[in-house]
């Protein structure tokens, strides 16, 4: 067999099935697996999301490398040889570290988003069943619904109706209608419209297609090559910080070309003054941030894969900290989505069913008195339920699970405690047709061929709908809506999910169905009311998200009664006036402006289409808010990608929904949406601990050097300084790469769902930063500037030649900056709590950071190698308390900081 070039768009089926050897009916399992083996899974080749060289590149291509050359250069032309080779060491060092940290980091992220499980519906063994996409190979009949996205490249047998949207092939973001006949050979692949090329999504109809192509031999896998991979978005915070950056340096370039001005005044030589100046920037660039940056956010989106939230968009990590609001569906995200039929309502009276859960035993009860036999209009209301119907039933290991739609699952159970099989009617009325049931239509028609010969259509959906088809009941007498709709709204107000059902015989052997040109022909047969229990952890995670300021909005297409009785329990809704129920086709009719007065006012919106949540995302967003929004269908997926987080089911929704998405929820639970919004929040405060840690470092040195330039005494012709660059260049590392880095997984602060959302536009450098920085910095520097004059005057006075005795000072002062740094990271792990009351030892990689540190800060004291190349010197062990002290001093300052911004917040509170 040999398929290398074929056209398979202007070949007939018939010639297809030939060349690959299967049929309609598919392939048999063991066809398969050796098919698998000869065409390997079903794959493309992930390319790299960026090559090595780029990020690579990207390390050096920063302000930091820049200054530090400079640096580097001056040095050599200063004579000082090892200092400049230290310098460059430090530059190749850092680009290494930011590369290997960055490629790991995405390629955990990448890991992640592969994480949504891809299945499709394929004929094995001439029966449907659901495999995982890489397991499809040529000759595979595939099954396509809306909302899946194409497995593999697939020539179409059978087509109604089939839209496809082909934008990743072609860019083209209008769908196109397929069709089953062959096209000409030479056309193009956006002609060829009996193909459904892998990678594309389907948005409606239904077809079916025989594989012809897989992995890498698609029309996706051959284009690919020429893709341009789109790099990995900047995170909100990652943005902001370059902004920062940028000011910084120009600050800094300002200062540095002042100091050196200064130098000269001061009568020291202009190269010194130079290396004062390009000390100063080493000193001030926070080199180390990018990199904390990228870990906590790569972090974050492990965390939330813990807590069932796989991220497909890295910025939604940050956005989720600041959601205000998020609409919610109901249906299977705040309830179980394990529908028990309770009730059953027929023109001859109501009926209830008992039993629950999935267990088919039961029996049926008319005021209060259990009846054995049911009477033959529940008979028929529920034969019309099981045939009108796509679920399964099945028994494994004693216990029954449904496949499918759970509402139509709750129809069979119901029917099979009333002694009904359905896989004997299923046989007996077999299906000619189908519509299948739609958020947007509400209801699902199927055309059926009678035992006694005639065609049978069988309808169900909301009621409002079906009993607008109908005439009569059942027995032939007039439709009485207001009965009916009285009925509704009875069950729909104890919370369950009123499903109408209605039939009607077509004339002669229809074999296709229309339920347009029904008209009223029906007859209506009854209700369905249902239950489903709420997920017991909803109302907690409903009220975590009220208590930490975020509105809680549901979106259903259910009734109002029903979803007014769900939202009460759950508390979205207290039944005072003005806190309505808004009704879908009000958002219809109502204009822009109105429509944000509207949302602001009510947290229910039911019998919502999937086009109104779009209107509701944009209205709620004019009011300033951040939504976030969870969808399943395809025609969610507008309202998704407009929302700022849109949420996808992992579970329920279709493949177009999680393309769309931002985040998928992989138990479809509401309350994982809650628990992202707090691994959110606590990634965020994370990185703001990182800033407050990080940033006192680099203006402390910078402080340090101002000063020196200043006010220390200068020497013929040379500038007395404190700490060298490359002694900088040792702190800024150690302090970035074993200090600020386990902060990234300080767990969450106690508070953190206490608290209402930060504002998506607050600042980076709040005024929380700023203090904090100045303070730390003035303290860390006085620390600094006295112990140096405490140990160099001395030695001086003994005379000490003067480079030992600088050696010895800037050595006290090198160890001075890194003790109190690992002192103040304890400060650090909470914003605004104390270290006791978050737990002393919470975090052991703060504790594992510290001992490091103070490891390599011996070897810097204590190996010649070091001493060498850093100009330190060996200090006598009692030069090690002043250090220590120094960082003490700075533990009683700061908790008293944090003392009085905590009594601030409780004043703002109160
Ligand atoms: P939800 O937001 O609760 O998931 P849906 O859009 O799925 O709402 O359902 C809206 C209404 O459509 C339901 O109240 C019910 O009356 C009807 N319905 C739901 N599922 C089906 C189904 N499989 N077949 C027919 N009607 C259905
Ligand atoms: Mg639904």
């Amino acid at each position: 067999m040999t398929t290398g070039n074929v056209d398979w768009h202007a070949a007939s089926v018939g010639q297809l099935f030939e060349l690959l050897n299967s049929s309609a009916a598919g392939l048999t399992g063991a066809e398969a697996q050796e098919r698998l083996h000869r065409h390997g899974p079903n794959r493309l080749q992930r390319r790299k999301r960026d090559s090595g060289l780029l990020i690579l590149f990207r390390q050096l291509n920063n302000p930091l490398v820049y200054v530090l050359l400079v640096a580097a250069i001056l040095a050599v032309l200063m004579g000082k040889m090892t200092d400049g080779f230290v310098v460059l060491a430090v530059v190749v060092l850092n680009t290494l570290i930011g590369f290997v940290q960055e490629s790991r980091a995405s390629r955990a992220i990448e890991a992640l988003t592969r994480m949504v499980p891809e299945q499709a519906t394929v004929l094995r063994e001439g029966g449907p069943a659901e495999i995982p996409t890489h397991d499809i190979v040529p000759g595979d009949i595939v099954l396509l619904e809306p909302g899946d996205k194409v497995p593999a490249d697939l020539r179409l047998i059978e087509a109604r109706s089939l839209q496809i949207e082909e934008a990743a092939l072609t860019g083209e973001s209008l769908p196109a209608t397929k069709q089953v006949e062959p096209v000409a050979a030479d056309a193009g692949v956006g002609d060829r419209l009996c193909m459904a090329f892998g990678g594309t999504l389907v948005t409606s109809g239904a077809a079916v297609g025989l594989v012809v192509a897989t992995g890498g031999a698609t029309e996706l896998g051959r284009i690919s090559g020429l893709l341009h991979e789109t790099t990995a978005p900047q995170t909100p915070m990652e943005r902001r910080l370059g902004g920062l950056a940028r000011h910084i340096t120009l600050g800094i370039l300002l200062v540095a070309t002042l100091i050196c001005a200064v130098g000269v005044l001061r009568g020291a030589a202009f190269l010194d003054s130079a290396f004062a100046a390009i000390t100063l920037a080493v000193a001030s660039i926070p080199e180390g941030l990018p990199a904390v940056v990228t870990i906590a956010s790569a972090l974050g989106v492990r965390m939330m894969a813990r807590r069932n939230v796989i991220i497909r968009y890295l910025p939604a990590v940050e956005t989720l900290g600041s959601t205000t609001v998020i609409c919610t569906d109901k249906t299977g995200t705040l309830t179980r989505n394990e529908m028990t039929v309770q009730v059953l309502w027929t023109s001859t009276g109501e009926y209830g069913l008992s039993g629950a859960g999935y267990i088919p035993h039961g029996t049926l009860s008319r005021d209060g008195a259990q009846i054995m036999d049911p009477p033959p209009d529940v008979d028929e209301l529920l034969r019309s339920g099981v045939l009108c119907n796509d679920a399964t039933l099945a028994e494994a290991s004693g216990s029954w699970t449904i496949g499918g739609d759970p509402t139509e699952g709750a129809l069979l159970v119901a029917a099979r405690k009333l002694g009904m099989d359905e896989a004997a009617l299923r046989e007996a009325w077999p299906r000619r047709d189908v519509v299948p049931f739609d958020s947007q239509r509400r209801y699902m028609a199927s055309l059926h061929a009678s035992p006694s010969g005639g065609t049978v259509v069988c309808l169900k959906g909301a009621p409002e709908m079906v009993s607008g088809m109908c005439s009569s009941f059942a027995d032939g007498s007039a439709l009485q809506p207001a009965r009916i709709h009285d009925a509704v709204e009875e069950f729909a107000a104890r919370g369950m999910r009123v499903l109408a059902v209605a039939s009607g015989v077509m004339a002669g052997g229809a074999m296709r169905l229309d339920p347009e040109t029904l008209g009223q022909s029906l007859r209506f047969l009854g209700l369905v009311g249902m239950i489903d229990p709420l997920r017991d952890e909803a109302i907690g995670a409903v009220r975590a998200c009220h208590r930490a300021g975020i509105t809680v909005k549901m979106v259903t297409g259910d009734h109002p009664a029903t979803a007014s009785a769900v939202a009460v329990q759950l508390g979205l809704l207290d039944r005072t006036p003005g806190h309505e129920v808004v009704v879908g086709n009000r958002l219809a009719g109502t204009s822009d402006q109105e429509l944000e007065r509207l949302v602001g006012r009510s947290n229910v919106f039911a019998r919502v289409a999937p086009e109104h949540k779009l209107r509701l995302v944009k209205a709620l967003q004019a009011n300033g808010e951040v939504v976030a929004m969870t969808g399943d269908g395809v025609n969610d997926a507008p309202a998704l990608k407009r929302a700022d987080i849109g949420v996808a089911m992992g579970i329920g929704g279709t493949a177009v929904a999680k393309e769309a998405a931002d985040m998928v929820l992989a138990d479809d639970n509401f309350a994982s949406i809650a628990a992202a919004v707090e691994e959110g929040r606590r990634v965020y405060d994370n990185l703001i601990k990182s800033l407050a840690f990080i940033l006192p470092t680099s203006l402390g040195q910078a402080m340090l050097i101002l000063v020196a330039v200043l006010f220390f005494p200068e020497q013929q012709g040379h500038l007395l300084m404190p700490i060298e660059p490359v002694q900088i260049l040792w702190v800024n590392l150690v302090v970035a790469i074993a200090l600020a880095l386990p902060l990234a997984f300080e767990a969450k602060e106690p508070d953190v769902m206490h608290r209402p959302p930060r504002a998506p536009n607050a600042p980076l450098l709040s005024c929380f930063i700023v203090v904090r920085t100045f303070l730390v910095a003035t303290l860390m520097t006085g620390g600094a500037v006295a112990l140096f004059f405490y140990e160099y005057l001395p030695d001086l006075e003994r005379g000490i030649l003067p480079a030992a005795a600088l050696a010895e000072s800037q050595t006290v002062v090198v160890t001075t900056i890194i003790v109190f740094q690992a002192i103040y990271l304890l400060n650090c792990r909470s914003l605004t709590n104390s270290v006791w009351h978050i737990g002393l030892f919470a975090n052991r990689h703060v504790y594992e950071g510290i001992v490091t540190t103070l490891a390599l800060q011996l070897a810097l004291v204590y190996m010649p190698s070091l001493n060498h190349l850093f100009h330190t010197s060996p200090l006598d062990p009692e030069d090690w308390i002043a250090p220590v002290l120094a960082g003490l001093i700075g533990l009683p300052v700061i908790a008293f900081e944090k003392r009085c911004w905590r009594l601030r917040e409780q004043g703002k509170r109160a």
